[in-house]
C-alpha cells in the first residue's frame, strides 16, 4: 500500500497565500487518557505549549475504569485462596471476612490519588 503525505504548507498557502499561521498551541490533545496525557507531557517537556481537554475524568479508560480497577479487583480476589494455603505453610489465620464497600471506597481512593497525578 502507497502512503500518501500531506502537505500543509503547501495546502495552507494555497489557500491563504501564506504557509505560516499562529495558533494559541502547539498541540491541542482531545482526550486525557493514557495516550493524550503522555503524548501531552513529553510535547510540553520538548518546550511545546500545550493544552488537553477532557469530556470525563483525568486518567481515562486504564486509570479510571480499565487497568487499574481491574488490578485491584483482581488482588482482592487472591485472598480467600492465599488463607487457605497459608494454612499449608504453617500459619494459623484467624476468622477473616470480607467488605465489599471498603475495598470500593479504597480503590476510589486510590484513582482519586492517581487522578491527581
Ligand atoms: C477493563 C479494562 C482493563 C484493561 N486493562 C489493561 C491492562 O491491564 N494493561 C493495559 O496495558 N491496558 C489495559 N486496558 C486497555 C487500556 O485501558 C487502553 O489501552 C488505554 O486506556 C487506551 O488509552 P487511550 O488514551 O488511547 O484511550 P482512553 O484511555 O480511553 O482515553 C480516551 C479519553 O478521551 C476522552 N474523550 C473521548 N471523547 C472525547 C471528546 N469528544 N472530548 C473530550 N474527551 C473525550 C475519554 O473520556 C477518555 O478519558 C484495559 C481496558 C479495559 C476496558
Amino acid at each position: 500500500m502507497a502512503l500518501r503525505f500531506w502537505n500543509f504548507d503547501h495546502a495552507l498557502k494555497q489557500r491563504t497565500g501564506s504557509a505560516h499561521m499562529s495558533f494559541d498551541y502547539d498541540l491541542f490533545v482531545i482526550g486525557a487518557g493514557s495516550g493524550g496525557v503522555r503524548s501531552t507531557r513529553m510535547a510540553s517537556q520538548a518546550g511545546a505549549k500545550v493544552a488537553i481537554a477532557e469530556e470525563s475524568r483525568f486518567g481515562g479508560t486504564c486509570v479510571i475504569r480499565g487497568c487499574i480497577p481491574k488490578k485491584l479487583f483482581v488482588y482482592a480476589s487472591h485472598f480467600t485462596d492465599d488463607f487457605e494455603d497459608a494454612a499449608g505453610y504453617g500459619w494459623t489465620v484467624g476468622a477473616t471476612q470480607f467488605d465489599w464497600p471498603t475495598l470500593i471506597a479504597n480503590k476510589d481512593k486510590e484513582i482519586d490519588r492517581l487522578e491527581g497525578l
